[in-house]
């Protein structure tokens, strides 16, 4: 970053990764403008950049933004390709970049990079914990808690920077090479975005690309996209698996079943086998702090990582058992007269919530549905025959869920139509719930959808699913 001193770098997109990235490349003495087609009103951190002498320009994104002298765009990962300044940018043949690149060319600290399509967060977060019993000072960064821009600044060479990566976000990475890459599982979610798999599949696989074998590629061998991209990656390998016994890498023992279905009792243990052959028990699945299949599997990432990242095997198993999972995804909120209310607002598509609903035991009262981005939902009809009691739906998806649902012979099926107020929506959607729900049943709000339809953000309608299971 700083070969950019004295020329001009074009931030786009002011969110709090935006200004970290600003701020590093004007402390480089880099000329900084930075745009975003929201308001002066919406956009709060600009009077704070000016005050620093950077330019921030807000409401649109002006013609003449991008020039031949443009030498830099450090691209907020939300803003399409199409975007009119992105498209300049790629007349002129300037470099566009992501924060995470230019966090990686400042970071004196090695870095984890975790992605996949579901549990990012979850498994980030985990293997922070996990680094941090172990004595590894790690950063937890990206998406979640500190801008990583910020992270790389204060970060030592000593400490490890455990970075949560979107696809967005990798696409715009050119030399970013993580000294021990996560990918988690590929599902079929942004297909807006990137307009085809493939474009997603490559996007994920950035992660991978400029790992040489110093470096450590874990990924799931459940998954046989992840397998298949394995067989193009230079790194070594350290897999994980949930339903196979490896030759080297982290798993089960015994291994689950490949149906999703886990309802027999049986005592696993996760286990380590190292590239000597030899076996390590890490802990045992029954003793994990957050229950279901999808977070076993996210344990094992997690030990996966940590192994690669120097922790002690032997210290495992202590934050293992004592994580309690992130706020919204799989939250426990309360119980009232028998009935258990979750509030798993992230779970965002199809595959989450399918998850989800198969952690939990008993009868299902699920509230789904949100933005609509053209699926059709299908892929939730044997989900819905086989565990889902009732379904109440909301949202720009309401009529389609309810349609799978009538085909999958549901019963109870209630379409929430839209009140003036989008939480007054989701209050009825609860009590609707409620009144459904028996003793020893549970409500879910595990959406499939994004929430944005309704919602600034899933947090506040997980926040609002809390409030009205509370106050019911
Ligand atoms: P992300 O950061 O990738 O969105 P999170 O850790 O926030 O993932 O989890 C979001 C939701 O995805 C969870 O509530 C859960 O329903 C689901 N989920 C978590 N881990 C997995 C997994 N390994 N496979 C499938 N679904 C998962």
């Amino acid at each position: 970053p700083s070969l950019y001193r004295g020329q001009q770098v074009v931030v786009l997109g002011l969110a709090k990764s935006g200004v970290s990235a600003a701020k590093v490349f004007h402390t480089l003495g880099a000329e900084v403008v930075v745009n975003d087609k929201k308001t002066r009103e919406q956009s709060p951190e600009a009077g704070e950049l000016e005050a620093l002498g950077i330019t921030v320009i807000c409401g649109s994104h002006p013609d003449h933004l991008i020039t031949e002298h443009t030498a830099l765009v450090v691209k907020n990962p939300g803003i399409p390709y199409q975007a009119p300044p992105v498209q300049q940018a790629l007349q002129f043949g300037i470099e566009i970049v992501t924060e995470v690149e230019v966090a990686y060319a400042l970071s004196p600290a090695p870095m984890i990079g975790i992605t996949g399509s579901n549990g990012k967060t979850t498994t980030t977060t985990w293997i922070g914990e996990l680094l941090q019993t172990a004595g590894l000072s790690p950063i937890v960064a990206g998406n979640i808690g500190t801008p990583l821009c910020e992270a790389a600044t204060r970060a030592e060479a000593s400490q490890w920077i455990v970075a949560e990566l979107s696809s967005f976000q990798l696409k715009g990475t050119s030399s970013f090479r993580p000294r021990v890459g996560v990918l988690l599982n590929l599902a079929e979610t942004h297909l807006d975005y990137h307009g085809s798999m493939e474009d997603y599949v490559a996007s994920k696989a950035r992660l991978f690309a400029n790992m040489t074998p110093e470096d450590t590629a874990v990924l799931s061998w459940d998954d046989p996209i992840c397998r298949e991209l394995a067989t193009t990656v230079q790194a070594k390998l350290l897999p994980f698996s949930l339903t196979q016994r490896l030759e080297q890498g982290v798993y089960m023992e015994p291994p689950y079943p490949t149906a999703p279905e886990e309802s027999e009792a049986v005592d696993r243990q996760i286990v380590y086998r190292d590239s000597k052959g030899s076996l390590q028990e890490i802990v045992a699945v029954s003793e994990l702090g957050i229950p279901g299949r999808h977070n076993a599997a996210n344990a094992l990432a997690a030990v996966a990582a940590s192994l690669a990242a120097g922790a002690p095997a032997e210290k495992l198993a202590l934050p293992l058992r004592e994580f309690r999972g992130v706020e919204h995804r799989l939250e426990l909120v309360s119980i009232k007269n028998g009935i258990t209310y979750y509030n798993d607002s992230k779970a965002t598509n199809p595959t989450a919530t399918t998850m989800s609903v198969r952690s939990l035991k008993g009868g299902i009262i699920l509230i789904a549905g949100g933005l609509d981005r053209g699926s059709d939902y299908m892929e939730l009809l044997p989900l819905f025959q086989e565990r889902v009691k009732g379904l109440v739906v909301i949202g720009q998806t309401r009529e389609k869920l309810a349609r799978v649902a009538e085909l999958a012979g549901l019963a109870s099926v209630i379409i929430v139509e839209p009140e003036e107020v989008a939480d007054d929506t989701l209050r009825a959607a609860v009590r609707h719930a409620a009144l459904i729900a028996e003793p020893g049943d549970t409500i879910l709000l595990s959406p499939a959808c994004a929430s944005w339809d309704m919602f600034a953000s899933y947090e506040q309608r997980g926040r609002i699913f809390k409030d009205s299971a509370h106050t019911l």
